[in-house]
């Protein structure tokens, strides 16, 4: 009997986990208490009190957390000495006069479901994906390099790379601007609506902008590009240090007279073959760990607030959807004369990765194989990709340059042509300095909104989304380093296979 290809496979296991997820959702707003007497289970509260019994002295360390929130409630006991959580008083205001009270707690749990509690095979094939990234990323970006051995044509390739990458990130933003400007979705928000996000979103939005500290200096970027300890960079795994040790390594090595460094090439070559067996055997498990992925993010988001945000979700999901199905075919069939239904084919295990895991970094080694199977050679593919995986967020900025005019919108700020202007460029910067995990980009998001005089804790209004729309532009952050493998392998001449040329 045929296998059912394993595309196939990760789709399906895709759609039964968000049907899973969805079928067993997780109530945010129960407690799970235990203490002295069992367990109780607190839902539909208006407010938690936390203090602290000090006997004389009275209550001190007094903590307020708005319902629904019961992750607030989770995290904050959580994070408290256990010489403090024995002292612990919590107070539940279940509104109309209903009061809870509850003393010697010994534990404080969230609401989980099956869907939930599946989410560890989720990360076992996170971990797993993320584990090869280095070794794989080491042995054949040097391999690829020495195989090169050309130091006018690698950087003639690294031109190419990074103005596809500038180019395709600057028209990102520009469309997400127009869409903005078009749709004008901040302006379809009630005031009531508002008010309510911000005050249930207000809280996380508070802590993402504490953990806010990058600056946009491109000088500093460039001098940060040298690691001054390779073996930190592989320890750190920090990508773009990875890339420049490994790409000058391998050039100086293909220097060498043959019985000299023979033996050290021979020595990558088996590090990156053996990186890709393994990246092979950890994708047969792929349909499990997208399955729990999916059914852990659906169980937990709450869907109702999709409604709410209904437009400004459309605009990001429409522009994105515009992004990488008509402007990367578009440049790919017409500047690389590349045929985009085997493009599609070839890189869809990837986009379906980069959809449930959120991660580009993650994604990266089955990147690298998808460009493996449509004739990149590694000495471009272990280039562009690792490269692309940490600079190239073409979905990030264009969901930063949407978020960013609907926040404004929202708050009535008037942004001129000179700040939209303003914002492609910080945006730029902005997602190259995105960490390619899930969630950075909102993080980022901050920075855009600081430089264009748009108030940052507006970011409290699109948190509730940021999830689903993470997965989207994972997924296009991730066809976008694709795209420039294939381009700048084809422009080379470099491309081997048939499958994606015309
Ligand atoms: N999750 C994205 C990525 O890994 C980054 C972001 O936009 O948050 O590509």
């Amino acid at each position: 009997m045929k296998r059912f290809p394993l595309h196939y496979q990760i789709l399906l296991a895709l759609l039964l986990g968000a049907v899973f997820g969805a079928l067993l959702p997780v109530d945010h707003s129960l407690l799970e208490i235990e203490h002295a007497d069992g367990v109780a289970e607190v839902t539909e509260w208006r407010q938690v009190r936390i203090a602290m019994d000090m006997g004389a002295q009275g209550m001190s360390d007094v903590k307020l957390i708005e319902g629904p929130d019961a992750a607030a409630v989770v995290d904050y006991f959580a994070g408290l000495k256990s010489r403090q959580r024995a002292k612990v008083v919590l107070d539940v205001d279940k509104g109309e006069g209903s009061e809870l009270s509850f003393r010697a707690i010994r534990s404080i749990r969230k609401h989980g479901t099956w869907a939930t509690a599946i989410d560890p095979l989720g990360t076992l094939f996170l971990n797993l994906l993320k584990m090869v990234a280095i070794p794989l990323v080491l042995g054949s970006l040097i391999v690829g390099a020495a195989s090169l051995g050309d130091v006018g044509r690698m950087a003639r390739m690294g031109g190419k790379t990074i103005g596809f990458y500038l180019v395709t990130t600057s028209l990102a933003i520009s469309l997400g601007l127009v869409a903005a400007n078009l749709v004008q979705p901040g302006n379809a928000i009630p005031t009531e609506v508002k008010d309510r996000l911000m005050t249930d979103f207000g809280a996380a939005a508070e802590g993402k902008l504490q953990s806010v500290a990058v600056d946009l200096n491109p000088l500093d970027f460039i001098l940060s590009l040298v690691p001054t300890n390779p073996f930190d960079a592989m320890a750190e795994g920090s990508m773009l240090h990875i890339v420049f040790f490994a790409v000058f390594f391998g050039m100086m090595l293909s220097l060498l007279p043959r019985e000299k460094g023979h033996h050290l090439l021979k020595f990558f070559e088996g590090l990156s073959d053996v990186s890709i067996k393994m990246v092979d055997v950890i994708m047969l498990i792929a349909p499990i760990g997208v399955f729990a992925l999916m059914a852990a993010t659906i169980s937990n988001f709450g869907i109702g607030i999709l409604n709410t945000l209904l437009w400004y979700v459309l605009t990001v999901v429409g522009a994105l959807l515009i992004h990488a199905f008509v402007v990367y075919p578009l440049i790919l069939s017409l500047a690389g004369r590349i045929n985009i239904v085997q493009f599609f084919r070839g890189i869809r295990k990837a986009m379906l990765v980069a959809f449930s895991t959120s991660s580009s970094a993650a994604t990266l080694p089955v990147t690298m194989e998808c460009a493996d199977e449509m004739g990149v050679p590694k000495s471009v593919s272990s280039f562009v990709l690792p490269l692309g995986a940490t600079i190239n967020m073409d979905g990030t900025a264009l969901y930063q340059g949407v978020a960013a005019v609907f926040i404004a919108q929202v708050f009535q700020v008037d942004l001129t042509l000179g700040a939209q202007l303003g914002i492609v460029l910080t945006a730029t910067l902005a997602s190259i300095g995105t960490a390619p995990i899930p969630g950075v980009g909102i993080v980022m998001l901050i920075v855009v909104l600081q430089q264009a005089g748009i108030p940052a804790e507006g970011i409290a209004l699109i948190l509730g989304v940021d999830r689903i729309l993470d997965m989207i532009r994972t997924t296009v952050n991730v066809t976008g380093d694709a795209s420039a493998s294939v381009f700048v392998a084809k422009s080379e001449g470099l491309l081997s296979n048939v499958n994606t040329a015309r």
